[in-house]
């Protein structure tokens, strides 16, 4: 195990981590940021409700700026995952990187961000960026006056195919079963979505963007945009382990106080991970909050145990 040259680890390569490193390094806390800038959930996004960017933006040229940002302030930037975190009697973090090697720090920043849940039927890869998307509220306004469906039978799909009536020229819904609060129900089956009950997606058609989706009755629906609201889960297993509090059994994501601080000294988190809403704007308020406090947490740890 080799003593880590950093203060502040932060898992995660996206906004969150990001903000996070650039405000480390400024406090002068020597910081590392993990992870894959391609798995952030903003590689493949435009934006265009990010203030002071008033033109539509790619997330990937947003997420080079910043990386370049962060390391112009020394942060070190690692292109790994990591497998595993385990808590050392001491207090410190040891952190095990893809390529076998172990950091050991004293202040962690968690930005892993969630996984969407996919489809996984063909064409969703393939298209993903180009018509298929996974939020409603992030890319409704790129389908005004189209033909959009909407794929999943809980409260997030109903509520985005509510949404998305109110800016599409049409709104599907592909739902095995809904289930969702009476209330929902009725709001929705007044509204003018075309509900398709009973039915699954077997297939995202199109040739470099969504022209279709193919039921699996063989009914065919032509479609600009395709949006998967299968609900989302918490990139938390790695840290379940360390006794990390979540915000409950079915909201499985951490939980944070003002500071951005877990239940676990020395452990912060920031952006998707803790939570709806899932936007930049959100992830980098987080960011900067934890990068200051992780640094500011692992100056005291240095002085107690200088002291000693
Ligand atoms: C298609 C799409 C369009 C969107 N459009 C908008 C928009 O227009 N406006 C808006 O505000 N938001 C938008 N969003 C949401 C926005 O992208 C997210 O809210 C934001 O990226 C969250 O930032 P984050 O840093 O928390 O997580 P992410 O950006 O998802 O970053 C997570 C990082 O953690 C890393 N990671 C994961 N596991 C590990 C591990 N084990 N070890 C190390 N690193 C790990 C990943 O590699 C990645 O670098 C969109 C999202 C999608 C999917």
């Amino acid at each position: 195990m080799v003593e880590s040259e950093f203060d502040v680890v932060i898992l995660g390569s996206g906004p969150a981590g990001l903000q996070a490193a650039v405000h480390a390094a400024r406090a002068k806390a020597r910081t590392a940021v993990l992870g894959k800038v391609r798995s952030s959930a903003l590689f493949k996004a435009h934006v265009e409700n990010y203030c002071c960017l008033n033109d539509t933006v790619s997330g990937e040229n947003i997420l080079n700026e910043g990386r370049r940002q962060a390391e112009k302030f020394g942060a070190a930037l690692i292109d790994e995952d990591v497998l595993h975190i385990e808590r050392l009697e001491d207090g410190r973090f040891s952190v095990k990187l893809e390529s076998g090697d172990t950091l050991v720090v004293r202040s962690i920043i968690l930005a892993m961000g969630i996984s969407r849940n996919k489809l996984n039927v063909p064409g969703e890869k393939e298209l993903q960026g180009r018509g298929v998307s996974y939020c409603v509220d992030c890319d409704c306004n790129f389908y005004r006056n189209q033909v959009v469906t909407v794929v999943g039978s809980g409260s997030a799909a109903a509520s985005g195919a509510l949404r998305m009536l109110l800016v599409a020229s049409e709104t599907h819904l592909v739902c095995e079963s809904l289930e969702i609060s009476e209330k929902l129900r009725y709001q929705l089956e007044s509204s003018g979505v075309h509900i398709h009950p009973g039915r699954k997606v077997g297939r995202i058609v199109g040739e470099g963007e969504v022209r279709a989706v193919l039921l699996d009755n063989g009914e065919e629906i032509e479609t600009s945009g395709v949006f998967v609201e299968l609900g989302a889960k918490g990139a938390i297993e790695l840290v379940t382990g360390l006794g990390v509090a979540l915000e409950s059994e079915s909201m499985r994501f951490v939980a944070v106080g003002k500071k951005q601080e877990t239940n676990v000294p020395g452990l912060f988190a920031a952006g998707d991970i803790c939570g709806p809403p899932w936007q930049i704007a959100k992830a980098v308020g987080e960011g900067c909050v934890a990068g200051l406090e992780a640094a500011a947490c692992a100056r005291r740890a240095a002085t107690k145990t200088a002291q000693s």
